[in-house]
């Protein structure tokens, strides 16, 4: 579905980030992928290439600007265009709101929301002149929803949704569309942090009765990312198992 195609994923090391990744070098997208930690990226890289696919590591923290544009120049140079960005990265510094302290905001804010637009920034300048991108920003339901002890984290992925439909509506003249993902709770390293009373409680929250799958959100992902989607710009996208409509 991806053929000739070139998709940048940011926070690919690990989780959702990792299924993204695979998925879209397994379609035959030439992938270049990033994280701040480049052992792990190297282990994906050597996967996709065994599996006959294309693929660069970066090393890059999405809330360094310079980073930022390193990595889509790095695509440019290694591939010659930029088709997809899926903002993935992110982090959480959990904590109550009386008690969150300065650095544990502006670290969140910095990676989920400064993050995705420094990358965008980066790769709407290549996908202007393509006239052609996807760029995929992978906020959360509590984005939509709130939830106690994450402001932080809350605030960045509302933000997201906000970027979402500016970007959208800039560039759209230029045929890129811009949307969000709104997981609910999927598992992975980040939930893996949740204890078991929690996890139950939350379950029995959740329609569908179970905890997403990274491959949930990958499958949207690939949907946003595809040809097939070229009407739709602007939109948050629920993945999350029927627990916010
Ligand atoms: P994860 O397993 O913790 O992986 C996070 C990824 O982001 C890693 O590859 C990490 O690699 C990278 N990263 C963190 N800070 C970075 C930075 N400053 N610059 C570049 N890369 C950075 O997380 P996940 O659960 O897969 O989540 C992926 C995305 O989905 C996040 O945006 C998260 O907020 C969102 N999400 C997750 C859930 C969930 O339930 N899991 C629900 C809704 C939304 P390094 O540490 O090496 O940099």
């Amino acid at each position: 579905m991806f053929t000739d195609q070139v998709a940048v994923v940011t926070g690919a090391s690990r989780g959702i980030g990792r299924s993204i990744a695979l998925a879209l070098a397994g379609q035959g997208a030439k992938l270049v992928v990033s994280a701040r930690n480049l052992e792990a990226l190297n282990e994906l890289v050597a996967q996709i290439k065994n599996d006959g696919g294309e693929a660069v590591a970066v090393a890059a923290d999405v809330s360094v600007s310079a980073d930022a544009d390193k990595l889509i120049d790095t695509a440019v140079e290694s591939f010659g265009r930029v088709d997809i960005l899926v903002n993935n990265a992110g982090i959480t510094r959990d904590g109550l709101l009386v008690r969150m302290k300065d650095e544990d905001w502006d670290a969140v804010l910095a990676t989920n929301l400064k993050g995705a637009f420094a990358c965008t920034r980066a790769a709407a300048k290549v996908m202007n002149k393509q006239r052609y991108g996807r760029i995929i920003n992978i906020s959360s339901v509590v984005g939509e929803m709130g939830n106690p002890g994450q402001a932080n984290y809350c605030a960045s992925k509302a933000g997201l949704i906000g970027l979402t439909k500016s970007n959208a509506l800039e560039l759209a003249r230029r045929n890129v569309t811009v949307n969000a993902i709104t997981p609910g709770f999927i598992s992975t390293d980040m939930t893996d942090e949740l204890s078991d009373k929690v996890r139950t409680e939350l379950t029995a929250k959740i329609p569908l009765g179970r905890l997403g799958e990274s491959e949930d959100v990958t499958e949207a992902v690939l949907f946003l990312a595809s040809g097939k989607s070229g009407y739709i710009t602007g939109q948050a996208l629920g993945v999350n198992g029927g627990m916010y409509m």
